[in-house]
């Protein structure tokens, strides 16, 4: 049987959580905004094991679970907005940063005694009490099936199914190259618990709605390419013309970045508020997460984004020059 035991290093913070959890009767656990497969299967996976201690659980991301992650099992008990109680402890998942976990998470750090802060971001602020950050891990589920693992909670069905969730959004069904023969590991002991793989892959990354391409064929003629910089931009006319319901687009940056002479991928994306979502991709050996970070946003080396205020013109004036220096001082990792 491999290795599936916690890494030693994080023991202490494991020990503090525990602790935390074990003292407290009442716990809120929280996600981040525009939630994805990541940020509903933690807070499931999370949930479920502390229901299943006896614990008093409130789950909440603002908005609910989106639509299409409705699959995972209990994502009817998210909530999507927060009653006005206090709370002994907050555990926040997936989340790098106060301005992610919106406005239930600015209640709960107001009005819990203690806060956990579990995630994966190397851009991660370390707001909270106990830090459980694992920038090694594919997907912050893979950090809450470690520290399942050391409290000797029992894997489920439900909660394997929701971890394993987490683990195939955020590596595109194990492509990144952030992923180890360990994530394959959890996989496999994740099916083992119960966990549909098959299912889970069709309900995600196989499907996409209609209205997409729609999308598409509106924005990919805007598609510009020089010197190993991608770029594409979506309008908030193109977004409306097509009835789009689910914003995120995830989908098209990673596309753009897999194209051949392509280093760095960004679009950019009008939004009704007045302000510009800028998502960016990385081939392996160039950083986007430095570059969001240093716009207030945060992520991963190869993924990262950050939302600005300002017009389409204006955004692309500030972001293009820094991802053009991002080209200058990277090296491709595979020729
Ligand atoms: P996407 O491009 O799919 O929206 O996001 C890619 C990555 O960037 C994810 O890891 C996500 O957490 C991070 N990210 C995207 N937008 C923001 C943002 O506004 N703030 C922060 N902190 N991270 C972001
Ligand atoms: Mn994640």
């Amino acid at each position: 049987m491999p290795d599936l035991t916690t890494k030693r290093s994080l023991e202490p913070q494991w020990r503090e959580a525990a602790a935390a959890i074990s003292d407290s009767r009442s716990i809120l656990v929280i996600s981040h905004i525009a939630p994805d497969g990541d940020a509903v299967g933690s807070l499931l996976g999370m949930a479920g094991a502390l229901r299943n201690a006896g614990k008093e659980v409130t789950a909440v991301i603002d908005g609910g679970a989106p639509k299409d992650l409705r699959f995972i099992p209990r994502s009817d008990t998210v909530l999507a907005a927060i009653a006005e109680v206090e709370f002994d402890l907050m555990i926040s998942l997936d989340s790098s940063d106060i301005e992610r976990i919106g406005v239930a998470g600015a209640y709960g750090l107001a009005h819990s005694k203690r806060v956990i802060n579990l995630d994966h971001h190397p851009t991660n602020t370390r707001y909270g009490d106990i830090h459980l950050i694992v920038p090694e891990a594919v997907a912050a589920t893979e950090i809450v099936f470690d520290f399942l693992n050391h409290l000797g909670s029992a894997i489920t069905s439900d909660i394997a199914y929701a971890l394993l969730t987490g683990l195939i959004t955020d590596t595109q069904g194990f492509r990144i190259s952030a992923t180890k023969g360990r994530t394959l590991e959890i996989a496999q002991s994740l099916m083992a618990c119960g966990a549909p793989l098959a299912l889970i892959m069709a309900q995600t990354l196989n499907r996409r709605p209609y209205e997409e391409i729609e999308l598409w064929k509106r924005v990919l003629p805007r598609v510009r390419l020089d010197n190993g910089l991608i770029s594409a931009d979506i309008r908030q006319a193109d977004v409306e013309s097509v009835g789009l319901q689910t914003p995120a687009d995830g989908g098209l940056v990673s596309h753009l970045v897999n194209v051949d002479r392509a280093l760095i991928s960004v679009v950019f994306k009008e939004t009704a508020e007045g302000s510009i979502e800028v998502s960016l991709r990385a081939k392996p050996g160039f950083n986007v997460a430095d570059v969001a970070f240093a716009l207030g946003g945060g992520g991963h080396t190869l993924a990262s984004g950050c939302t600005i205020a300002g017009s389409l013109a204006q955004v692309k004036d500030r972001v293009l020059p820094l991802l053009n220096q991002a080209i200058a001082e990277g090296t491709p990792a595979f020729e």
